[in-house]
């Protein structure tokens, strides 16, 4: 590899740099995603774990500048693409860029596809709004899509709408519109949750080909750990809109630190163990308008607590080489002598 290329392969693709966004309740903006910092390289998989309400799709809606006009708000930060500060483009640029060089999947299909139109008519826009193509070039080309994301008789499926499809067929098909311009990061929400275990397993599968095939990086959004491991080089741990964790997959798994992230490796089922009940992590995230204003946000949650977590916020900190944490246990200056907190 010469210099040059990598050079560029470490340059990153997406930088997000002190992200914040917030809703506005009942006059009041209370921030979902709380100074956030990440990149994602060129090929790289990044994961973005956390429960649900941790600020993990907020943040992928973000990026996409997809938020909702009424209450949603980048209130600082920025969000670098190959060298454009998207936070800055208005929507007619945005349009550019989104399902051309970012694209996104959601969780539900269904709720994405338009249920009056054909699946062809569906993949056939897509390629009109980024490509000059003809009517027919369209219509091989969706074929064509479709068959390399695994559907099989892909000539008549062009035909047939959404509600006549599976819902693995109809992720396939979502796929397929979302790298139908080959962009060069993919957003995936939750691909697989709201499909069966052999069938996300195929889903999974597709994702990693076709990032190879293709050298797409992938931002993959999941509560589940499990999917981490198999598919992400680095691995974000969200809570209550901050980051907990960041470390490569293989150190995460072979060295949690953050507490939370420790709880939720005691949530994936292990295929070699009899488990009668997965454990859970005990209690919720807390709401927006319930966000604690000081301290660590996970204090009345977590194990370890300590006196001072009420106090201090935990500042993401390396704590080894490409390894970083929040959390007061790994403060250098914190002192020695802790005491836990009576719940
Ligand atoms: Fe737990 Fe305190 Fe660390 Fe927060 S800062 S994760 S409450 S030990």
């Amino acid at each position: 590899m010469s210099s040059n290329s990598r050079q560029n392969a470490e340059t990153p693709l997406l930088k997000v740099s002190n992200l914040e966004t917030a809703f506005k309740i009942d006059g009041e903006y209370h921030n979902a995603v709380d100074n956030v910092s990440f990149s994602v390289k060129p090929k790289q998989i990044v994961g973005i774990v956390g429960e649900s309400g941790c600020g993990k799709s907020v943040m992928s809606l973000s990026i996409m500048k997809l938020l909702p006009k009424h209450n949603g708000e980048i209130r600082s930060g920025q969000v670098d693409f190959k060298g454009k500060e998207l936070q800055d483009l208005d929507d007619n640029e945005m349009n550019t860029i989104r399902g051309k060089d970012i694209s996104m999947i959601f969780q539900e299909p269904m709720t994405a596809l338009n249920p009056v139109f054909t699946i062809g008519f569906q993949l056939e826009e897509v390629l009109f709004n980024h490509m000059n193509i003809s009517k027919r070039e369209a219509r091989l080309k969706s074929v064509s899509l479709l068959k390399s994301v695994g559907i099989s008789r892909p000539e008549q499926i062009v035909e047939e709408y959404p509600h006549q499809l599976s819902g693995g067929m109809r992720q396939r098909v979502m796929i397929a519109m979302a790298i139908a311009c080959q962009p060069q990061l993919l957003i995936a929400d939750e691909p697989t949750t709201a499909l069966d275990v052999t069938v996300q397993a195929q889903i999974l599968e597709l994702l990693k080909e076709i990032q190879e095939v293709n050298d797409m990086s992938i931002i993959l959004i999941t509560h589940d750990l499990g999917v981490v491991a198999e598919m992400c080089d680095e691995v974000i741990v969200m809570y209550a809109g901050r980051i907990a964790e960041r470390a490569s997959a293989e150190e995460l798994f072979y060295n949690p630190k953050h507490p939370y992230t420790k709880l939720l490796m005691g949530s994936i089922p292990k295929l070699d163990e009899e488990v009668e009940k997965l454990s859970s992590i005990e209690g919720i995230v807390p709401s927006l308008v319930n966000m604690p204003k000081t301290g660590c946000k996970f204090v009345d949650r977590c194990p370890q607590a300590m006196a001072e977590c009420r106090e201090l916020t935990p500042q993401l900190k390396e704590d080894n080489v490409n390894h970083e944490v929040a959390c007061l246990l790994y403060e250098n200056s914190f002192p020695t002598e802790r005491v836990k907190v009576s719940k």
